[in-house]
């Protein structure tokens, strides 16, 4: 249920009607526009009473049950598009925004060099994981605390926001303490205790879609995040599972025009771990700017064939300079910008 306020609705006139509902065991989530701010109703069940008793409370405009299962991640709670500041960089603005870094944290001096070199070339965050989700448990599975301290040199040396993986609740804290993005990988995208305790942690959330994810089911794992009180949620599409062995995943490029129509929230496209094979990671990400996603996040690697995970589909640093001019090319074709990198480029595919 959402309650939209009118546009002359004061501070507490807002209070009111959170308090009341606060008072039922349910949940208020504000949504604040520039012109009114919409209070989003969440909990079960919702009193049968309840539009009548908030209807007439000073300052409502009108009370509009949500008949579809994900409430705040949806247009109806949040009419404006969701825009995330992390430090310097705003996401799901104007501009697309490049999210680039090695697979997993190896040691400093890769980390570091990966950090100066997709800087340099346009992206604006770095990416790396410290804790590492493999098929197997005998694969290298991270560097753990060391790897998210390398992390924070990065960050201190090139200025880069840091975003890394958290695997389990038990790690939120320590991870916490240095990422500015937490990211859900796919295999943990539905561990709905995870999502409510990273919900809580005051961090974006990254919530990677799930191997075989229905949009709605992405949605609904955003929710679990949103209704702990945390609206800075991107979606990213990495690639669904499905009978076709030539690429590692497939990339549904359908889910950002879908995503976008569904909600509010910026949405991101990875053709890395779409691709797994480097050579289709630059058409994969040039279509999912032009499919209209925020942002990408790409792997990159100081030497692909000598990485401890995902070389196969890890950039070298010439390949992703090579890239990013062409996707501030197709960024300008769609309206949207590439900061730092000139759109002039010739897109071949
Ligand atoms: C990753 O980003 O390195 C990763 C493990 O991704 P995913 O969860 O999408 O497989
Ligand atoms: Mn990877």
């Amino acid at each position: 249920m959402i309650v939209v306020m009118e546009t002359k609705a004061n501070r507490e006139n807002v209070n009111v009607v959170v308090s009341r509902v606060k008072n039922l065991g349910l949940g208020a989530h504000l949504s604040e526009g520039e012109e009114r701010t919409i209070i989003g109703i969440v909990g079960s069940p919702l009193p049968p009473n309840l539009e009548d008793e908030l209807e007439i409370l000073p300052g409502v405009e009108r009370v509009v049950r949500i008949t579809k299962k994900y409430k705040l991640t949806g247009w109806d709670f949040h009419p404006q598009k969701t825009r995330i500041r992390v430090r310097d960089v705003v996401i799901g603005g104007d501009a697309v925004t490049i999210i680039a870094g090695p697979c997993s944290v190896e040691n400093e001096e890769q980390t570091v060099s990966t950090a100066k070199a997709v800087k340099a070339a346009g992206a604006s965050i770095l990416r790396g994981g410290a804790y590492k989700p493999r098929t197997s448990p005998y694969e290298f599975r991270g560097l753990g605390r060391r790897g998210l301290e390398i992390l924070a040199i990065a960050r201190a040396e090139t200025g880069m926001p840091i975003i890394t993986e958290v695997m389990t609740p038990s790690d939120i804290d320590q991870v916490g303490e240095f990422t500015d993005i937490f990211q859900i990988g796919a295999r943990n995208s539905q561990n709905y205790l995870l999502l409510e305790e990273v919900g809580k942690a005051g961090k974006p959330v990254m919530l990677k879609r799930g191997l075989s994810m229905l949009m709605e089911e992405w949605l609904l794992a955003a929710e679990y995040v949103m209704a702990q009180g945390n609206p800075d949620v991107i979606l990213c599409e990495r690639g669904v599972r499905t009978f076709e062995s030539s690429t590692r995943n497939t990339l549904d490029v359908s889910s950002v025009p879908v995503i976008q129509t569904m909600s509010h929230l910026p949405v991101f496209i990875d053709p890395s771990h779409a691709a797994g094979k480097r050579a289709y990671v630059p058409a994969l990400a040039l279509a999912g700017i032009a499919a209209g996603a925020d942002g990408l996040m790409i792997e990159v690697h100081p030497s692909p064939d000598q990485a401890l995970s995902d070389g196969a589909q890890s950039l070298t640093f010439d390949q992703f300079a090579e890239l990013t001019p062409r996707i501030a090319a197709v960024a300008e074709a769609v309206s949207r910008t590439l900061p730092a990198v000139s759109g002039t480029a010739a897109v071949s595919l």
